[in-house]
């Protein structure tokens, strides 16, 4: 078995599944060495069990908009490995949702949950619903009726689903009434709960937080620090708004944020008052980036069909052409290409590290690497949520509630234990450096021991 004999299979059998066929790539190449070091594990086939998965179960969603008319939407779960524990990953709201997307996003969480050490197989799902210029009302009929098929294929012990784009605080609250109500149990059966009914502190700035732990640890590892590094963001949802937050209280300066219309580029810096600003308007008012621009009058630039590394007409993103240090894609899949990826070496930037799940073309982590930037992979640096929610899943079974500051010291501890998992493995495997083979190999093996002991199943 090799490489390309993989690699033609798993393309055979996904046909017209460009994210899933990208994501599968990166990791079909890394794991090689180590399934080369583990004959058995080849012989098993434990990586084409793992591209397989175990279920993904699709259905109709049918509500009634606020004019009485009938919708139609489609609902997804994929349910991808289960070898070290219950299915876990979010729930996607967006009209660019497709099979092929949720299954790179649960293939990716596979590797990632392992990372985290908390016992959590892979699985993510949602909708092409798009809660974008619905009515409140709208967004809780439509969670209701998604939750009244979804509600038959998960539980507490079987599949726990978090928010991801589109499913923040005000989802997770209509699904969560949704399931009490259809199953008749309180239980923690999605993580991303409000704070007094079985949330956890810090799990709303957990992926954000958390990415910027990694990058601390990563430029601490070269004897730097993101103290007084100038910081390039994009997106301005629940990943960027933490990211933001952190790079301020660890002292380094943000210049950018962005939505799917625009970007701002503020070179005086988003303090943490323009910050309070930005969170209103993109989490309470639901508005657009623009008016940042307009109150505290700093460069907008209208961007025509992003993210660049999509079909769109752009062949590059604005946002990626500025001189910085660091930068940190927290918006959505593809949004940095190879023309980005150019231009922000040309730059100086000197460490990427993802908060947004497969948000840099193969094309683009290649160029990063070649060029020697410290590149961070999603599936390690913006960890922090799902194991945060992992750590919800620990209070809730047992009954209680930990305060914020031990809630952020696992946190820490966690990510510190990724970061340092990662470069170990991929030292070991010859890759000195290399964060992207360190956690492919380190994610493969923990889930590939568990599936070898479990037997063909
Ligand atoms: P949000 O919905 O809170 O924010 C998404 C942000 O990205 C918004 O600013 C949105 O703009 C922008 N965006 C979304 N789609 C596009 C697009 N096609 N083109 C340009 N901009 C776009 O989502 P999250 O912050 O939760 O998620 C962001 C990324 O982080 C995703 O890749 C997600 O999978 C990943 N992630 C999230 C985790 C979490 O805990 N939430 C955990 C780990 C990873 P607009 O406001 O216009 O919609």
């Amino acid at each position: 078995m090799t490489l390309s004999t993989i690699l033609e299979t798993v393309t055979k059998r996904n046909p017209n599944e460009p994210e899933f066929l990208q994501a599968a790539e990166e990791v079909i190449a890394s794991v090689m060495p180590a399934l080369e070091r583990n004959p058995a594990f080849a012989k098993l086939k434990l990586l084409e069990r793992m591209l397989e998965p175990e279920r993904l179960i699709s259905f109709r969603v049918t509500w009634l908009d606020d004019k009485g008319e009938v919708q139609v939407n489609r609902g997804y779960r994929v349910q991808m490995n289960s070898a070290i524990g219950p299915y876990k990953g979010g729930l996607r709201f967006h009209p660019s949702v497709t099979p092929s997307v949720l299954k790179f996003l649960a293939f990716e969480q596979i590797f990632k949950n392992a990372l985290t050490g908390i016992p959590m197989g892979g699985g993510k799902g949602g909708s092409d619903f798009d809660p974008k210029g619905k009515s409140d009302n709208e967004v809780m009929k439509f969670c209701q009726a998604f939750m009244g098929e979804l509600a038959r294929h998960i539980n507490h012990r079987l599949d726990v689903p978090a928010g991801d784009i589109g499913v923040g605080g005000r989802e997770i609250g209509y699904l969560f009434g949704a399931y009490k109500k259809i199953k008749n149990e309180f239980t923690g059966v999605l993580t991303g709960k409000g704070i007094g009914w079985g949330g956890s502190l810090i799990r709303t700035e957990a992926t954000g937080y958390g990415l910027i732990y990694f990058a601390e640890n990563m430029l601490q590892n070269v004897g730097s620090s993101i103290k007084g590094k100038t910081c390039l963001v994009s997106g301005s949802g629940n990943v960027s708004q933490y990211a933001i937050e952190k790079i301020i209280q660890l002292g380094g300066k943000v210049i950018t944020a962005s939505d799917s219309n625009g970007i701002i580029i503020d070179e005086s810096g988003i303090t943490q008052e323009k910050l309070e600003f930005l969170k209103d308007l993109k989490n309470n008012r639901r508005g657009r980036i623009k008016e940042y621009a307009d109150k505290y009058k700093c460069v907008y630039k209208e961007v025509d069909d992003l993210p660049a590394g999509q079909a769109g007409k752009a062949d590059h993103n604005p946002l990626w052409n500025i001189k910085a240090d660091c930068a940190f894609p927290c918006a959505t899949q593809n949004e940095v290409n190879a023309k980005d990826a150019s231009n922000l070496v040309k730059n100086g930037v000197k460490l990427l590290a993802e908060g947004a799940n497969m948000p840099t073309t193969i094309e683009g982590i290649n160029i990063i690497l070649d060029n020697g930037v410290m590149y961070a992979p999603g599936k390690a640096s913006n960890a922090g949520g799902v194991a945060t929610s992992g750590l919800e899943m620990t209070q809730n079974f047992m009954g209680s509630n930990w305060t914020r500051e031990e809630v952020d010291a696992k946190l820490v501890n966690i990510m510190k234990g990724i970061h340092d998992t990662a470069l170990a493995t991929a030292k070991e495997y010859g890759k000195p450096g290399n964060y992207m083979v360190g956690a492919n190999i380190a994610g493969f093996l923990k889930v590939a021991k568990a599936m070898q002991a479990q037997g063909v199943v």
